[in-house]
């Protein structure tokens, strides 16, 4: 069983490598979608093209948490990347939040803004979050802390694969290409040659929207292919949790819906070196954590999907966004440390007013 719990978005796209396009973005899932939707808000013409499906990357298999900030508390933030900066980023990231449920419009995404909870695991990260709780209402934010928990009452929760579904069906028709496998890209001064499987487009620009995976076209981004794993139970009768709730550092994280199914991610902390890479068959070592923590729930519903995806890391645990050295045209918006729902849409737009 190596199913997400989430439905692939129903429409197909199937299609051919165009000739030529002014814009070619590569990978079809939250990120290349939301670049195509500032594309076209802009008055630019661009072509998608997805190696398999769209959303068959990290955007169909995530827990579709809408969080602000980056992965570490707020208070770690602020020691990283100073205050403003900090602030900047959460406000970037709520502001994500909101622009990406209004483009949308009104199609079903399963939204919900209930806030988030984030519970202390011990001593330090409850010290991590009374401090950031503390330091996000001097920066405006709003934040409470009960000693045990912060609530970030802005937070949210989507089906990630039908955001992505709902920005793809407002493409123009043709404008998205499933089951274009892109093998090479070579940049010349006035244009990108891409390849795929014997054929060839002549783009404009290219941007690689291939999160984890853009290692394997340009080796030289430093982007780190990690792997996270969850599971899906059936309808539980009872309600067993009010938000999406993260824990251990943003190591383990739940949700239930409304329709009652559980949704349990993370334990990558405890087989660190073990989940890297592109597999995306689920482990027994790491879904022995997901079955326990639905037990502690007290859940009585059974397991009924269980899978994997690959997220990308940066060093700076900031995405990277903008031109790629050395490669003329072509730009990157990628590197979500596991929080691209929270990110790309904003991203994306930032990458596109630039261009
Ligand atoms: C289990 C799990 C839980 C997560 N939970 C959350 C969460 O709750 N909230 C959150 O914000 N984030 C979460 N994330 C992270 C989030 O899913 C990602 O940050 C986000 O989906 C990245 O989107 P993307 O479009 O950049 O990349 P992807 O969705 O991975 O899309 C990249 C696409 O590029 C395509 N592609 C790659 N190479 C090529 C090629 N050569 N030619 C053509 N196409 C290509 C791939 O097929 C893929 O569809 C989670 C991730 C996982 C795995």
């Amino acid at each position: 069983m190596s199913t997400p719990y989430w439905p692939r978005p129903t429409d197909g796209y199937p299609g051919l490598l165009p000739e030529r396009a002014d814009v070619l973005v590569i990978g079809g899932g939250i990120t290349g979608t939301s670049l195509m939707h500032h594309l076209r808000a802009r008055g630019m013409d661009g072509v998608l093209v997805e190696r398999a499906h769209i959303a068959a990357g990290a955007s169909g298999r995530n827990a579709g948490f809408l969080l602000a900030g980056v992965a570490d508390s707020y208070a770690e933030a602020v020691l990283s990347y100073g205050r403003a900066r900090a602030r900047e980023i959460w406000g970037m990231t709520l502001l994500n939040h909101a622009a990406m449920i209004e483009a949308v419009a009104g199609q079903p995404v399963g939204h919900r803004r209930l806030g988030s909870a984030i519970l202390a695991s011990g001593e330090e990260e409850a010290e991590s979050l009374a401090e950031s709780a503390q330091l996000l209402s001097e920066d405006g934010f709003q934040a409470t802390w009960d000693g045990q928990t912060l609530v970030n009452p802005l937070d949210g929760e989507v089906d990630p694969a039908a955001v992505v579904g709902a920005l793809a069906r407002q493409t123009p028709r043709g404008a998205i290409r499933e089951g274009v496998n892109v093998t090479a890209i070579e940049a010349h001064a006035n244009e990108v040659l891409v390849h795929s499987d014997g054929a060839e487009c002549r783009a404009g620009c290219v941007i690689l929207a291939t999160n984890a995976y853009t290692p394997q076209l340009l080796p030289q981004v430093e982007i780190q292919p990690r792997r996270a794993q969850m599971l899906a139970s059936a309808p539980n009768p009872g309600r067993l949790c009010d938000h999406p709730t993260y824990s251990h550092f943003g190591y383990r994280y739940w949700r239930q819906l409304p329709t009652g199914e559980v949704l349990i991610g993370g334990w990558r902390d405890t087989a660190y070196e073990a989940e890297v890479g592109y597999d995306q068959r689920p482990t027994d070592a790491i879904q022995a954590h997901l079955d326990a923590q639905l037990k502690r729930m007290g859940a009585e519903a059974k397991v009924t999907h269980r899978w994997a995806g690959t997220m990308g890391f940066t060093e700076s645990g900031l995405p990277l966004v903008g031109p790629v050295d050395g490669l003329p045209n072509v730009y990157l918006c990628a590197g979500f440390n596991g929080h691209g729902m929270g990110f790309a849409f904003i991203s994306a737009k930032t990458l596109i007013d630039s261009l």
